[in-house]
């Protein structure tokens, strides 16, 4: 019972749900409710079978003590009883009507079909984990995605991939979690916020991952060649390479799964190329800080005077 107790409440943290007025919420040792948790009856009402809150209330109002006494089977149940859950109730819950109603997670498992119950209590909770601001940050950065659009790149994020390191780099493209140019000046860890590429005076995620000139010749060449070796259908911009966005354009299923993974790797390859980049910063003024700035040459020169790398910066 602990284990499925801890399991709730970290689901309900992780999604955010509020299960204050859930019609199952426990009416006792709930630390939502303070005064029925403080009440000294409880033994007694949990004998009487006074469990959840929807045995108190229905469509808003408090039961009648008819109603009460026949919900719990005690024809017997007094009139002094029913007036001491009754006020206790009106003490936690001042102001009527109460307005019971499911989270989407207690309705999901509270469905009478059990059918593949693990994968959807997943997949409702990796929706949940993408609030709008996610949305946000890619709408702010010129790339149009209509809510139906959304959905269908959420759904479609993790099921291709088979690797955890994968989904990790997946997770951290979509939350645009990679420190860029843009981000270190803003940290004082950097001079300029400028591209080491082009150039460009600011180097924001939407930059490094596909406005960057060079960057989208990479782009450019990847949907090439998909198009000439494979036979794929030739699409550039960011909300299908980027997030995968391909439904209304691509009819076959095991065609948008090949698609979808060939752009997954190339943008892991851009990620992790300019990445390593912007990293090396921090490398460099952390030796500095430390005293020690030969101990960071000694590390990575051979990377900085490799021609092989220094074309991927
Ligand atoms: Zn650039």
């Amino acid at each position: 019972m602990d284990a499925t107790k801890r399991a709730w409440d970290a689901i309900v943290q992780f999604t955010k749900a509020d299960v204050t007025l859930s019609p199952d919420s426990p009416l006792w040792g709930n630390s939502n409710y303070s005064h029925l948790a403080a009440f000294s009856e409880v033994e007694t009402w949990t004998e009487f079978g006074l469990k959840r809150l929807s045995q108190v209330y229905t469509d808003g109002t408090f039961h009648t003590l008819p109603k009460l006494r026949q919900l719990l089977s005690l024809p017997d149940l007094s009139e002094f009883r029913y007036n001491q859950i009754s006020h206790l109730c009106s003490a936690q819950f001042p102001t009527p009507p109460l307005r019971l109603h499911c989270t989407g997670i207690e309705e999901l498992i509270s469905q009478p079909t059990k059918v593949k119950l693990l994968s959807n209590t997943y997949k409702h909770l990796i929706s949940n984990r993408y609030d709008p601001r996610v949305k946000y940050k890619w709408e702010s950065s010129g790339v149009r995605i209509d809510p139906d659009d959304w959905e269908e790149i959420i759904d479609n994020l993790y099921i291709p991939l088979v690797s955890m390191r994968d989904r990790l780099i997946q997770f951290r493209i979509i939350h645009q979690t990679y420190l860029t140019p843009q981000k270190l000046f803003t940290m004082g860890r950097v001079a300029s916020p400028s591209c080491p590429r082009c150039g460009a005076p600011v180097a924001n995620f939407i930059h490094l991952m596909w406005d960057c000139p060079v960057i989208l010749r990479f782009w450019r060449a990847i949907v090439n060649f998909m198009a000439t070796e494979l036979e794929l259908p030739q699409i550039l911009n960011p909300a299908t390479c980027l997030l995968g966005l391909l439904d209304s354009v691509v009819p076959r299923v095991h065609t948008r799964c090949l698609i979808r993974l060939l752009f997954f790797y190339a943008k892991k390859v851009v990620a992790l190329h300019w990445m390593v980049n912007s990293q090396l910063e921090l490398y460099k003024l952390t030796y500095l800080a430390r005293g020690c700035p030969k101990k960071f040459e000694n590390i990575w020169n051979p990377w900085l005077e490799s021609p092989a790398t220094s074309t991927a910066r």
